[in-house]
């Protein structure tokens, strides 16, 4: 647009001023105070600015939009005086996908959070005795349970030394798995080496690199082998007197395939052992239940690694384990020990509430109650559950104006998971007359709640794996709404 007719455009921009005073405007103060309505109007206004800079505004737009000030400015200042954080439906079906939170918790993991956060707690304090206690019990004795019967599983392991380990098995947990990583290494590896094969040298995502962390825990990276191969043989010759730990980490969001070879967990315990030195996994997901179960295999779980004889194994709480955001330290008490003794501990520490979800969640695998964790339940449905869901879905909502098809797909497990960890699913796909995937897909983003797909071959992809079952409903209606018109 020229230079003059912008310039025009502006001139007919009020001032804050003109409009506070102005008409439909001027009553909102006394229900919401003066300041919040100036600030709202700067906002609406500012707005209107950047789209005539970039071409989006003409003058008949521009008066169009003049005459819907006020409410424009009334939705501004609801808007800002609502939450942020809101729920979406997750339609992607990806189960633990971090930009959409991670793992929705269990009902009982949100009723215990809520009588803890309303009440005084015995957080760190043991009733009967009356004296201080510790934070970490709440959890610590699920998991005893829980891991128990690795130590008797161990290469050589005798009954006796499964009990005697059983008791030992310890659980400290922090913020996230980033912090776990942190601690552990600080703890069992400041100014020595770590052992780490080239091949796992891993970003995770949002900043998480191995390198990094490891620098920044004080541990001299000593890496080992290739990209595409390292043999135990790699570690055995890099021990030196100042190795403190072999590190094995879980690729997480990526693999390598073709000509590879990776050193096997009792290789690298078995060497471990020879030197003395510990064996740390830094499993990322840690299932706490056997993923073989859905038809997922080569997806380690903590117990998978206890058992190869690994003695510590670090994990996130809302992978996987279907819990709040924690990172999980799990192994042996001795190296346990030193990381609770270390300062940064205290500096990594979860809240009340966190324990409160965790422990919760813990108690349902305890019960074996496994389909009150959402995520656990979303991987169990089976293809044919989500296809008569599917089916349903698009015959309440025939319109003329869209096509759906049900068509097979994959959902994915997500957050840190391999990338080929999938599970078979029917996919609803979505085309609308009048608007592209694009649009559609935005369309389904500006609906209450906001409902997340996926964009694909010029199609919208609604996964129902990943959507609670009493969201179907408002799904329909979301789309009936958008491709309006009478039912088909
Ligand atoms: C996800 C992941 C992490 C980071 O865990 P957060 O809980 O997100 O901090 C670290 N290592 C691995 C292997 C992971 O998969």
């Amino acid at each position: 647009m020229k230079q003059s007719v912008l310039t025009e455009l502006f001139r007919k921009l009020p001032s804050v001023d003109e409009v506070i005073n102005g008409p439909g405007v001027a009553g909102l103060a006394t229900s919401y105070g003066r300041e919040p309505v100036a600030d709202a109007v700067r906002a609406v206004i500012s707005r209107l600015r950047l789209e005539i800079t970039s071409g989006l505004l003409d003058e008949d737009g521009l008066l169009l939009a003049l005459d819907g000030l006020a409410v424009a400015v009334e939705d501004q200042l609801r808007r800002s005086l609502t939450y942020s954080l809101r729920p979406v439906i997750n339609a992607t079906g990806v189960i633990l996908h971090t930009n959409l939170g991670r793992a929705p918790l269990a009902e009982a993991a949100i009723k215990h959070i809520g009588e803890t956060a309303a009440n005084y707690s015995n957080l760190e304090f043991e009733v009967e005795a009356g004296v201080r206690g510790k934070r970490e019990v709440h959890v610590e004795r699920l998991l005893r349970k829980l891991l128990s019967d690795f130590a008797g599983l161990r290469p050589g392991g005798t009954a006796e030394a499964a009990v005697a380990t059983k008791s030992e098995t310890a659980t400290i947990v922090v913020n996230n798995n980033a912090a776990a990583v942190l601690l552990a290494l600080n703890s069992l590896a400041d100014g020595g080496e770590v052992i780490v094969s080239r091949g796992e040298l891993v970003e995770i995502g949002g900043s998480f690199r191995i390198p990094d962390v490891m620098a920044k825990s004080g541990a001299i990276l000593r890496e080992v082998g290739t990209t595409n191969r390292t043999r135990v043989t790699d570690y055995a010759s890099a021990v030196n007197e100042q190795t403190r730990l072999i590190l094995r980490v879980h690729r997480s969001n990526f693999e390598i395939s073709g000509f590879t070879e990776q050193a096997s967990n009792a290789e690298l315990v078995a060497l471990a052992r020879k030197h003395n030195i510990p064996m740390m996994e830094d499993l990322g997901s840690g299932a706490l239940f056997d993923l073989r179960a859905v038809g997922i295999s080569g997806e380690p779980g903590v117990l998978d690694s206890l058992r190869s004889g690994v003695d510590v194994v670090t994990y996130s709480g809302d992978k996987l384990l279907g819990g709040p955001q924690a990172g999980l330290i799990s192994g042996r008490a001795d190296l346990i020990a030193r990381m609770r003794s270390n300062s940064l501990f205290r500096a990594l520490r979860v809240d009340k509430l966190i324990y409160a979800a965790l422990e919760a969640t813990l108690l349902a695998y305890v019960r074996h109650d496994h389909n009150s964790i959402p995520v656990l339940r979303m991987m169990r449905l089976s293809k044919q559950e989500i296809d008569e869901r599917a089916s349903a879905l698009a015959a309440r909502v025939q319109r003329s104006r869209l096509r759906i098809e049900i068509i097979d797909g994959e959902s994915l497990l997500g957050g840190g998971a391999a990338p080929s960890s999938v599970l078979p699913t029917r996919i609803l796909a979505l085309a609308c007359e009048g608007f592209s995937a694009d649009e559609l897909a935005r369309k389904l983003r500006g609906s209450e709640p906001p409902i997340i797909a996926r964009v694909e071959d010029g199609r919208v992809l609604l996964d129902l794996r990943t959507v609670f079952p009493e969201q179907d409903a408002i799904v329909e209606s979301a789309l009936a709404r958008i491709s309006g018109g009478s039912a088909a």
